[in-house]
């Protein structure tokens, strides 16, 4: 498998981190790199100060936004609402069990093969929901 490069995604706040759209891993904060850009000496240099080089972000993963207007962050939050109403999950379980179903999709967040909206969110919650038994998510014991 290639390392997933973590384009895009979105800060969700009950996963406590931001979540990869691609890999849908949470990562503890939102992928950045740097470069070093070198500062311009003044011509009365004191020779004391560092006028070296300081970094700058030269890249961030974006906040990806679907067709349907949602960004990551709206979507999962959408499932996970839909847990907790219907499926009587907890606030975390159900942010938990949102992550995993849209990870199951195995397409990154905004694939145009899916709806993305709240709506869909609501769908794929409650086809979901379908197969669960009385005892809650699938596999959670
Ligand atoms: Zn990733």
């Amino acid at each position: 498998m290639i390392a997933c490069k973590h384009e895009h995604g979105d800060y969700i706040k009950p996963l406590m981190g931001w979540v990869c759209g691609q890999c849908f891993q949470v990562l503890s904060e939102r992928p950045k790199r740097y470069r070093m850009v070198g500062i311009k000496v003044p011509d009365n240099w004191d020779g004391k100060r560092y006028f070296g080089e300081r970094q700058e972000i030269a890249w961030q993963a974006e906040v990806l936004k679907s067709s349907d207007g949602t960004t990551l962050s709206t979507f999962i939050a959408a499932v996970a609402r839909r847990f907790e109403l219907r499926g009587g999950l907890d606030k975390d379980a159900a942010y938990l069990a949102a992550l995993d179903i849209t990870k199951m999709l195995e397409v990154p967040f905004g694939h145009p093969d899916y709806n993305w909206s709240r709506m869909g969110a609501v769908d794929l919650a409650d086809e979901d929901m379908s197969y669960w038994d009385h005892d809650g998510p699938t596999g959670a014991n």
